[in-house]
Formats: structure tokens, sequence, C-alpha cells
């Protein structure tokens, strides 16, 4: 902390050294403390201030004006014009870097704040190794939905194969036979397999309307027949009773 003449601008360093020179030289060394103190309670100086002092330096410019006030009161003489009005000034550079500190542990302290911010908000959702998971996890059920459609299509065409051999089988019964309305049903026959094979995806209604016919032409041949027995077990592959 410093010191300045208001008449000539004498600036004067406020140390330790320079309260000895003003409270006086013959202060030992060991008593100097207790000594200022005395001092300086009797003008009114709290023990704070007169640590600040005993320590010097930045500790001194929260109290500066009293101090100021202090040194007036010693009437204390500027050394190059005799003039007794001093006034604190604040060494800019002294200002400048705790402003400047200030600002860094400012900086530091929001800095902090917004890394723990970021990091909450990170907890709060998936982690990276979450998402990682979900996505093979979804990537291997893609899979195994397609593994299943694949069997499905693949059990279709088998069950597409034994249908139409069961309907060449009950076409080569008919004709083998000497039975009511047979070409009525071998047409009917001939229709769906038509259907089956010419069609990428049979119209099952249709399918279902020729069998009927199929059924009522086939019904009329005796029970225990061999084409009775085969047409129960053509119809049951195509989901239907005879
Ligand atoms: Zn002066």
């Amino acid at each position: 902390m410093k010191i300045k003449c208001q008449d000539c601008g004498h600036l004067e360093e406020v140390s330790l050294d320079f309260f000895v020179k003003l409270i006086g030289t013959a202060v030992s060394a060991g008593g100097f403390w207790a000594w200022t103190a005395f001092i300086f309670a009797g003008t009114g100086f709290a023990l704070p201030i007169v640590v600040a002092i005993m320590s010097g330096g930045v500790a001194m410019l929260a109290f500066k004006d009293e101090i100021v006030e202090w040194i007036i009161s010693k009437e204390y003489p500027c050394p190059t014009c005799g003039g007794m009005k001093w006034e604190a000034t604040s060494d800019e550079g002294e200002e400048k870097q705790r402003k400047k500190d200030s600002e860094i542990t400012e900086l530091q302290e929001k800095n902090i704040k917004y890394e723990k911010e970021i990091s909450d908000q990170k907890s709060s959702f998936f982690s990276d190794n979450d998402v990682g998971d979900l996505i093979s996890e979804s990537e291997e059920k893609d899979k195994k939905i397609q593994d299943l459609e694949n069997q499905k299509k693949s059990l279709l065409r088998v069950q597409k194969k034994k249908n139409i051999e069961g309907l060449n089988e009950l076409i080569f019964l008919i004709k083998t036979k000497e039975i009511t309305s047979g070409d009525k049903a071998l047409r009917y026959l001939e229709n769906v397999k038509d259907e089956l094979e010419e069609e990428e995806e049979p119209a099952v209604d249709s399918i279902e309307k020729w069998l009927r016919k199929v059924a009522e032409v086939i019904r009329t041949d005796d029970k225990g027949s061999a084409l009775v027995v085969k047409a129960k077990e053509v119809f049951e592959g195509f989901g239907l009773s005879f």
C-alpha cells in the first residue's frame, strides 16, 4: 500500500519500516508488536487493523482509510514538501492483479459448475455403452425376425408343394373312377392347382370355394374309399375340414 501527498504528489510506501520510522526508531525489535498494538489501541485502531499492518502488503488495503487517517493524525510530514495531507493510492498493478485473480476464480467455479451439470445430464440419459447394447440388441431382434420369416416362407413352400401333390393324387383317383360329376370336380381341382402354382399370393377364398364344390362331388363316393381318405388328407393340408 502507498500513500500520496496531496500537495506535491510524493508517494510513500506504507510498509512496516514506515511505521517504525513514524513511531520512532527507539523501539526494540522484540517489543515492537506490543508497542504498536498499544499505540494503535490508544488511537482507536482495532486489532485486525494492527494485524494487517504487521503482516503488510495487500491485507492493509482493507483498512486503507483508517490507516491514512491515523497517519494524518500523527502529523507525518511529506519528505519533499512538508505537507501533511495524505491519501491512499491504490497500486494499479496490484488492483489489476487482484481483479484478474478473482475473475479467474469465478471462471473456474463456473467451469466446475458446468462440467457437473453436463455429467449429471449425461448420467440421466443412456451411457454410450447402453446405447451400444440397445443397438446390438435391436439388430439381434431384427435378425431373429428375419430368420423366422425365412422359416415361415420355407414352411409355406413345403406345404404348397405337398398340397399340389395331394391335388394331383386326387385328380388321378377321380380319373380312374366312374364318379358322378367327376369332370366338374376335376375342373375345380385344376383351378386350385393353377391358383397355387401361378399366383404369388393365392386367393384363399377362391380355393376354399372350389374345394367345397369338389367335396360335394367326392362325398357321393363310399365313405371308406381311397378317394375319400385322400380328400380328407388334402383338405387338412389346406386347413379345411372335409
Ligand atoms: Zn509533498
